[in-house]
């Protein structure tokens, strides 16, 4: 399995960098983890064709999640003449919340017939469902309720990868990330900030409780972007890509 980060930034672009979303590549197909504004950039610029993206999971209705969305989909119908199917997944109501923000911008999907049969599906935190070339449960993370937010553990060619989406500090977070080959969380702050997104000085101190095989930390806002690569606990970057 490779990983690749296709934005590592906060919802504001701190540093320059990109919003969040993670490009996993199985032998099974190519899965994209959050799909933001910046994110067809982000591809372009990494050069991973988007007919490479059988399938996209979205961790919670915020926009720098899930906002690329109608982009994508516009440009699957327009640019790419786009037959394969396609996969969108996310917590339950995913396909209204799709729709209303494609409408929202200019793109709307009517009741128009697309050239490529479009999936959706409403992640269960309490089984795994299969989603296009993986296997995906959702776990609650601790987050603005509003965006229905959730973690994503994602299966495929025997590893696993586990991402928060954004969420603050919960006691069983640890539990949610445990046996995972790869688990990626929300670090926006350094000190405690917002009790709704994760910090470093939180998950330093915690980071004995954690039992996966590598933690790294993604969302990164101003103060961590700039100690980025220089702290103890491992930081995401644009284009960091990873072999499982
Ligand atoms: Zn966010
Ligand atoms: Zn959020």
């Amino acid at each position: 399995m490779r990983v690749v980060f296709v934005g590592t930034s906060d919802a504001f672009g701190a540093g320059g960098r990109r919003q969040s979303a993670i490009f996993v590549e199985a032998r099974s197909g190519g899965l994209l983890l959050d799909c933001a504004p910046t994110t067809l950039t982000g591809l372009a610029a990494l050069g991973i064709e988007r007919a490479a993206i059988d399938a996209i999971a979205i961790s919670h209705f915020h926009g720098d999640h899930f906002a690329g969305l109608p982009l994508f989909l516009l440009a699957a119908v327009h640019e790419d003449q786009r037959r394969e199917a396609l996969w969108i997944a996310g917590p339950p109501g995913v396909e209204a919340r799709v729709r209303g923000v494609a409408e929202a911008m200019g793109f709307g999907l009517g009741s128009r017939t697309l050239p490529f049969p479009l999936h959706f599906v409403e992640l269960d935190t309490d089984r795994e469902l299969t989603v296009g070339p993986a296997r995906i449960a959702a776990f609650a993370t601790y987050h603005q309720p509003e965006a229905q937010p959730h973690g994503l553990r994602v299966a495929a060619d025997r590893r696993l990868l586990a991402y928060t989406g954004d969420t603050g500090w919960f006691e069983e977070l640890p539990t949610r990330l445990a046996g995972a080959d790869l688990a990626i969380t929300d670090c926006t702050f350094f000190e405690p900030g917002f009790e709704y997104h994760l910090d470093y000085t939180t998950l330093a101190a915690r980071a004995g409780r954690f039992s996966c095989g590598r933690l790294l930390l993604t969302h990164l806002g101003p103060a961590m972007a700039e100690r980025r690569g220089r702290l103890e606990l491992e930081t995401a970057d644009d284009g960091l890509t990873l072999e499982l």
